[in-house]
């Protein structure tokens, strides 16, 4: 079938989320400004955009921890209201608790984490193997590196194998090298989940080398410029053609020097 005779019905039912129209506003900012995309189920969709264009706004009204002034959001076609465990959040610092191991900071994104049964038991064994912990199961917080601390905030937020990973800017706080491995990381167990994921940063490098899509933002007010699909097949290779094309091209819509496109 042509995709001009898809129905908008059909077009909906394989959108996972849905954006329309969000505004927000803090005081005489307006964080959101009529900003409306979609997310199709299973989709690896980036959003990139200069500091205070509203990322976090927007990722965390699709987390249902703030509700927008106008416009909604919508989960498998059910407006969101609340934060719910059909969604995992990872926050860029971390988020975790100093007083519990990484087997406790685990076992809290169960959503039954006082409970000690066999199933529990054997869940949080399988997220620890899942990002590579195995041996760290009694550190603490304060043991750990920041990409291991991060790999900790990852197994929290798929503790309860959520459809949807939300992803603040989870790897701007580690270096290079090892940004570059939880890349390899999170997209093999993106590949293993299925997951639909929403993943912010400003590093126009890392959203190439991630997604499958790109939402572009500007910002004051924060709207939505365009959106780009990075057709690459992965792993992608930095120094590969298409890839610095898809970045010239990005940097372009953003109007960002090349000097700056990690630091926008
Ligand atoms: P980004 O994540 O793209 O950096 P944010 O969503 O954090 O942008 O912020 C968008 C705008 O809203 C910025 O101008 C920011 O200063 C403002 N803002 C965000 N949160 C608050 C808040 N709680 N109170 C007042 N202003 C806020």
């Amino acid at each position: 079938m042509a995709m001009s005779e898809i129905s908008s019905d059909e077009q909906e039912s394989s959108e996972k989320i849905t954006v329309r129209s969000l505004s927000k506003a803090y005081e005489s900012t307006q964080a959101l400004e009529d900003v409306s995309f979609s997310v199709a189920e299973g989709e690896f969709c980036c959003v990139v955009g200069p500091s205070g264009c509203g990322k976090t706004t927007l990722l965390r009204a699709i987390a249902g921890l703030d509700d927008p002034d106008s416009g909604s959001v919508l989960v498998g076609g059910e407006p969101v209201t609340d934060p719910g465990l059909d969604r995992g959040m990872v926050f860029q610092e971390y988020a975790l608790f100093p007083w519990r191991t990484v087997r406790g900071n685990i076992r809290f994104g169960l959503d039954r984490p006082a409970c000690e049964c066999a199933d529990c038991e054997a869940r949080v064994r399988e997220l620890i193997d899942l990002v590579g912990l195995d041996g760290f199961e009694d550190a603490y917080p304060k043991e750990l590196s920041g990409g291991m601390k991060q790999r900790v905030g990852i197994a929290r937020a798929l503790a309860v194998d959520p459809e949807i990973l939300l992803m603040d800017e989870p790897f701007g706080s580690v270096d290079a090298r090892t940004r570059d491995r939880l890349h390899a990381e999170l997209l093999d167990i993106w590949t293993q989940t299925g997951q639909t994921v929403v993943f912010v940063t400003h590093d126009i490098d890392e959203a190439v080398t991630l997604s499958d899509r790109v939402v572009i933002m500007d910002s004051d007010p924060g709207t939505v410029r365009t959106t780009v699909s990075i057709d690459l097949e992965r792993p992608r290779e930095r120094t590969d053609h298409d890839f610095v094309d898809y970045v010239a091209r990005i940097r372009n819509e953003l109007g960002t020097p090349d000097s700056l496109s990690r630091l926008y």
